[in-house]
């Protein structure tokens, strides 16, 4: 599920965007309306958050074009006013929600599920042998076992699971998990690779995880 947040405040950009990751959500961040408009129109979003003052194009002029394009992306409009006539006009214009800032965390996520439920509600599973990811849940089982993951591996686990057969490298994971660059001396990816093993493979006859030395690792039934 890919969020898009269309936000020129750089804190609440990196807010939404670790808090919403950290969820299992991929998130896209553009920091000025112009940029933002062209990804919500062109390589498109599931959902889009989406700031009201924005230098380059407002938010109001997006979900106006977003609209009017016949998209049915669902729209979380971001306003620092908490002026009736504003909300009013997002929510003419095609927004399906808004939230007033400052907003708490649990706040915007529960609204955000919210409108992901109602624009996919059946949102496909990811499988691998007997191993199943809802994504929209946040659920993971195998052998019809629940799986309780951390974050971090549940994010990592996303990745493998989305590249099955693909070989991953620790630079890649580690970009694409921590969000970090990567350093050649650290070694959490492998600390939080192990975890995961422990977790999803161990247990098992049939492991997923397997290890390229030197490079990474490859996700598939073997
Ligand atoms: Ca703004």
């Amino acid at each position: 599920m890919k969020v898009l947040v269309i936000e020129d405040e750089e804190k609440t950009a990196a807010y939404l965007r670790t808090g919403l990751q950290e969820h299992g959500f991929e998130v896209q961040v553009a920091t000025d309306g112009i940029r933002g408009a062209e990804i919500a129109l062109g390589e498109g979003a599931d959902l889009v958050i989406l700031d009201v003052m924005l230098p380059g194009k407002d938010g109001w002029s997006i979900v106006s074009e977003i609209r009017g394009a016949g998209l049915q992306t669902p729209v979380l409009f971001l306003t620092a006013r908490d002026g009736v006539p504003d909300r009013v006009r997002g929510l003419e214009l095609g927004a399906d929600d808004y939230l007033v800032k400052p907003f708490a965390f649990s706040e915007l996520l529960a609204r955000v599920r919210s409108l992901a439920r109602r624009a996919a509600p059946r949102q496909d599973a990811l499988r691998i042998a007997d191993l199943v990811i809802d994504p929209l849940q946040r659920r993971v089982t195998r052998a019809s076992k629940d799986i309780d993951l951390t974050p971090k591996e549940y994010l990592l686990l996303l990745q493998f699971a989305r590249s099955p057969g693909e070989i991953l490298s620790r630079k890649f994971l580690a970009e694409q998990v921590w969000d970090i660059r990567f350093e050649s001396d650290t070694n959490i990816v492998e600390v939080h690779v192990r975890r995961l093993r422990a977790k999803i493979d161990d247990p098992f006859v049939r492991k997923l995880i397997h290890t390229v030395r030197g490079v990474g690792y490859v996700f598939e039934e073997r």
